[in-house]
């Protein structure tokens, strides 16, 4: 076993479902544990892949695919690893949340976690030093959660390890989309996990909203089939690779609400857009007296991602550009 909590063999030929336990004491329970699902598909000697979905508990697109494909791949398909965690923050995803509802945090920013300490602490901490070290590269499915809405793309955090970062970004190439989102890494996600331990990573941003649609989650599926296929995992024709435009998020790149009101946004995704544009109206329906502010664009770039819910809180994001470089 590669780890004592995780109860599954990760050397084991064939198809092998187990969970990561680790403790969940509650009022309810002493003595508890939370179950986390792994799946293991293995045969010879091929790489590993390691393939995570569900850190935000509301990103269904990748929870759907992964099932997907848990269910459709045999071992006898494949030549090397296939390390499944579908529904990473589980408890999450049983309730439709963004944050793990066990401790309330925000399981993308919580690696590398910590052995003793919150459900999610353990888990992160778990994935880095059990589960990471046994891959030779990461795919982490997410797509926007039911706040934020993106075009689909692959989304590489740049660890300024040129090399690993060159492997990475040829893995978000062969995901077959229009765009690479690339961001610096911020040191807590399952990227810098993957960073910390060596490995080319590729995290998505794959729709949003409230609806995994069937067209996301196929762009998933595939997207992560020719990404297999190009490692030799699987055996699949390889399209010629595209030339993706890479597009960077900086800090400057969010609008965010200025207060509470209703937002009209003006664009759809994937307009180029100008600084000082106007970006859409807050108003007050509760207050028709009350004028309709105009917010504006903070600067030029491809609109990437936008909230697809009206009604915005102080600080909200509302939108944000992704910058070509
Ligand atoms: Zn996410």
């Amino acid at each position: 076993m590669a780890h004592p909590s995780i109860d599954v063999d990760l050397q084991a030929e064939g198809k092998n479902f187990g969970n990561i336990w680790v403790s969940d004491v509650t009022n309810e329970s002493a003595e508890g544990k939370a179950a986390t699902p792994v799946v293991v598909i293995k045969n010879g000697d091929g790489p590993t892949a390691l393939l995570l979905g569900g850190i935000h508990g509301d990103e269904y697109v990748g929870q759907l695919a992964l099932t997907t494909l848990v269910q459709s791949i045999k071992a006898s398909d494949i030549n090397g690893r296939l390390i499944f965690v579908p529904a990473s923050n589980v408890y999450a995803s049983l309730v439709g949340t963004r944050l793990s509802p066990l401790d309330g945090q925000n399981m993308n920013i919580a690696f590398p976690g910590k052995n003793i300490g919150s459900v999610t602490d353990r888990i992160c901490n778990i994935i880095e030093t059990a589960l990471i070290p046994e891959c030779d590269f990461i795919i982490d499915i997410h797509s926007g959660g039911r706040s934020l809405e993106y075009i689909p793309a692959p989304l590489v955090p740049l660890s300024k390890n040129k090399e690993l970062d060159e492997k990475s970004l040829r893995l978000a190439e062969a995901f077959g989309t229009k765009y690479v989102y690339v961001i610096d890494d911020n040191g807590q996600t399952t990227a810098s996990a993957g960073h910390r331990n060596k490995k080319p990573v590729i995290a998505t941003e794959i729709g949003g909203g409230e609806l995994a649609s069937l067209e996301c989650v196929t762009i998933a599926h595939q997207g992560i089939q020719n990404i297999l296929a190009l490692s030799g995992i699987v055996q699949k024709k390889v399209e010629a690779a595209l030339s993706p435009q890479k597009l960077f998020f900086g800090s400057n790149a969010f609008l965010r609400a200025p207060s509470d009101g209703v937002f009209l946004p003006r664009h759809k995704l994937g307009q180029e857009i100008h600084k000082g544009e106007l970006a859409g109206h807050l108003m007050w329906p509760h207050e028709p007296d009350r004028l309709a502010q105009e917010l504006v664009y903070p600067d030029n770039g491809i609109l990437v991602c936008r909230r697809p819910i009206n009604r915005v809180r102080k600080g909200d994001c509302i939108l944000h550009l992704g910058f070509p470089v």
